[in-house]
C-alpha cells in the first residue's frame, strides 16, 4: 500500500509513499531500541552541536522545505518559510540551554550529598498532526533527542512528504541513524509501536480522538503520554482597547494558517459599548486578506489541508447560523478552500462556540461587562490560552488565577515561544511542551543520595 499527499489546492498528487511494512517497522523499532544504548552515552556536547547542525540544515533549505509544506497542506508559501525558520530556532535553543537544563540539580538534605541527575529515558513515539507539519515535530523533536531520547515519528497520513524532509535535515546534520526514524504507518500499526520495549513515552499532538484513542494505549502498555490537543481560545476586547491594535492582533490570531491552529483565537468576546465598532474593523479587515494559490507570494488565505476538513468546517458554520448566529461575511466553502468567515450573535450551543472551528471563522460574542466576558471565556471544553485585550494591564492580571487555560497573554495573540512552556488544560490535554518544563517531561529525574 502507498500513501498519496493530494495538493488540497487543485487535487493534485504531489508525492506518494510506500506504507512501511511490519517487518519494517519492528527494524525501526528494535533500531530505536539499540540507538538508544549508544546515544545516551555521547557527550551532551555533541548532543547539542547536532541540534544547532539541525537548526543550520534548516536554514539552508528553507526553500525547498516550505515547498513541500504549502504543495502538501495548502500553507501559504511565506508562511511556510516562516515555520521553517521557526523551527531553526527551536533547534538554537536547546543548543544554548541544554547543558543549563540537563545539568544536575544540587537540593540540600540531611545527606552528605543530594542531587537530581536527569537522564533519557528511550524512544518516545510522536503522532503529529499537519497543521504545521515541520513545527509540531521539531517542538518535540529538538527538546527530546538533545536529551539523549530517540524519536519514531508517526505523522499524519497527508504531509508524509513533510515527515521525509524532517528525516533529511537530522541526516544531512549528521545524526547516527536510529536517533530519528519515520514510520509511514496508519492508526493500525499505533498499539504495536505503543506495546513495544523500545517506547517509554507517547507525545501526540491532535484532535481528542486521535489523544483519547492513543492515551488509552499508552495507559494499557503503562507508558507516559503527553497529549497536546485542540483549543477554542477566546480573545477578550475590553472596552478600552486600543482598537486598531486589537484588530490587527485579532485577524491575525484568527486567520494565520487559515484559521488551523489550536492556538489560534476562535471566540472573539466583546464589552457591548465597543462590539459594533470591533465586529465593523474586523469585517473590513478580513476583506483585505488576499486568498489564492498557496504557491503564490502575495496569498494570505491558503486553502485548508485537506476536503474533508473544509466540509466539516462549513457544516459547523450552517448548523450555527441555523441556531441564530448572523452571517456577517463569507460563509461558502468549495473543495478544500473555506472563505474567511465571520459571525456574528454566536451564543453558547452554537458549534461555533462551543467547538474547535479549525478553519477560518470568527465568532462574534458580545458580553455586557468584564466579568461575563471571563466567564463565558470558561463556558469551553477546551482551556489552551485565552488573549486579552485592554490598556489596563493591571486590572487584566487580575483575572490570571481566574482562568483554567495554560496561557494568558495580555494584548498579544496566543503564541508558542521556545523559551516558555505550552500545553493546556481540560481537554486541550496534559504535559508541557518547549522551555525547560518540554525537556524534562521525557527525562527520569534521578534522585541521588550519598549519606
Ligand atoms: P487527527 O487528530 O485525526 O490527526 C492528528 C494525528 O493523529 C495524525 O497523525 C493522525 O494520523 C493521528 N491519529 C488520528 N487518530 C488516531 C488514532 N486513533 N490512533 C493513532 N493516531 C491517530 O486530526 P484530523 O486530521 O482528523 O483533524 C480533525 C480535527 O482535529 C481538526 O479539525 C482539529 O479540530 C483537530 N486538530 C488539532 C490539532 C492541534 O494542533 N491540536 C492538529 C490537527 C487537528 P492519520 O493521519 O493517520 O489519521
Amino acid at each position: 500500500m502507498k500513501f498519496d499527499s493530494i495538493n488540497p489546492y487543485n487535487g493534485e498528487v504531489v508525492g506518494s509513499h510506500k506504507e512501511t511494512t511490519k517487518v519494517e517497522l519492528t527494524k525501526i523499532l528494535d533500531t530505536a531500541e539499540k540507538t538508544f544504548e549508544e546515544w545516551r552515552k555521547v557527550p551532551l556536547g555533541e548532543r547539542t552541536r547536532l541540534i544547532a547542525k539541525a537548526g543550520q540544515v534548516l536554514r539552508d533549505n528553507v526553500e525547498r522545505y516550505a515547498k513541500v509544506m504549502a504543495l502538501e497542506m495548502g500553507k501559504p508559501i511565506v508562511e511556510a518559510r516562516a515555520e521553517v525558520k521557526k523551527c531553526a530556532l527551536v533547534c538554537d535553543y536547546y543548543a544554548e540551554n541544554a547543558a543549563d537544563f540537563l545539568a544536575d540539580e544540587i537540593i540540600k538534605t540531611d545527606a552528605s550529598q543530594s542531587f537530581v541527575r536527569h537522564n533519557p529515558i528511550g524512544c518516545v513515539f510522536a503522532v503529529m498532526p499537519w497543521n504545521y507539519p515541520f513545527w509540531q515535530v521539531f517542538r518535540f523533536a529538538a527538546p527530546t533527542l538533545t536529551a539523549g531520547n530517540t524519536g519514531i515519528l508517526k505523522h499524519a497520513q497527508n504531509v508524509f512528504g513533510c515527515a521525509a524532509m524532517i528525516e533529511e535535515v537530522f541526516d544531512k546534520a549528521g545524526y547516527p541513524k536510529g536517533v530519528f526514524q519515520n514510520a509511514f504507518v496508519g492508526h493500525d500499526k499505533t498499539e504495536m509501536i505503543i506495546s513495544h520495549n523500545a517506547v517509554k513515552a507517547i507525545t501526540l499532538t491532535g484532535s481528542e480522538r486521535a489523544g483519547s484513542a492513543v492515551a488509552q494505549l499508552a495507559g494499557k502498555y503503562l507508558k507516559k503520554s503527553l497529549l497536546e490537543l485542540g483549543g477554542s481560545n477566546a480573545f477578550l476586547v475590553l472596552a478600552d482597547a486600543d482598537m486598531d491594535k486589537t484588530v490587527a492582533t485579532a485577524v491575525n490570531a484568527r486567520m494565520m494558517n487559515a484559521g488551523q491552529s489550536c492556538i489560534a483565537a476562535k471566540r472573539f468576546i466583546i464589552e457591548e459599548k465597543v462590539y459594533d465598532e470591533f465586529v465593523d474593523k474586523f469585517v473590513k479587515a478580513v476583506i483585505e486578506l488576499k486568498s489564492g494559490d498557496p504557491m503564490e507570494e502575495n496569498t494570505q488565505i491558503g486553502t485548508l489541508a485537506r476536503i474533508d476538513l473544509a466540509e466539516g468546517v462549513q457544516k459547523q458554520v450552517k448548523e450555527s447560523v441555523k441556531k441564530g448566529a448572523k452571517l456577517l461575511l463569507g460563509g461558502k466553502q468549495k473543495d478544500a478552500y473555506h472563505e474567511p468567515t465571520v459571525l456574528g450573535n454566536v451564543k453558547p450551543g452554537m458549534p461555533a462556540f462551543d467547538e474547535e472551528t479549525f478553519g477560518p471563522v470568527a465568532a462574534m460574542i458580545k458580553a455586557k461587562n468584564i466579568d461575563e466576558a471571563f466567564e463565558l471565556s470558561q463556558m469551553s471544553n477546551y482551556a489552551l490560552g485565552i488573549s486579552v485585550c485592554t490598556k489596563n494591564v493591571k486590572k487584566a492580571l487580575e483575572y490570571v488565577d481566574r482562568v483554567d487555560d495554560g496561557a494568558y497573554f495580555v494584548n498579544e495573540l496566543v503564541k508558542s515561544d521556545p523559551r516558555l512552556p505550552f500545553g493546556g488544560q481540560k481537554n486541550s490535554g496534559f504535559g508541557r511542551e518547549l522551555s525547560r518544563d518540554g525537556m524534562m517531561e521525557f527525562i527520569n529525574r534521578k534522585t541521588v543520595y550519598v549519606k
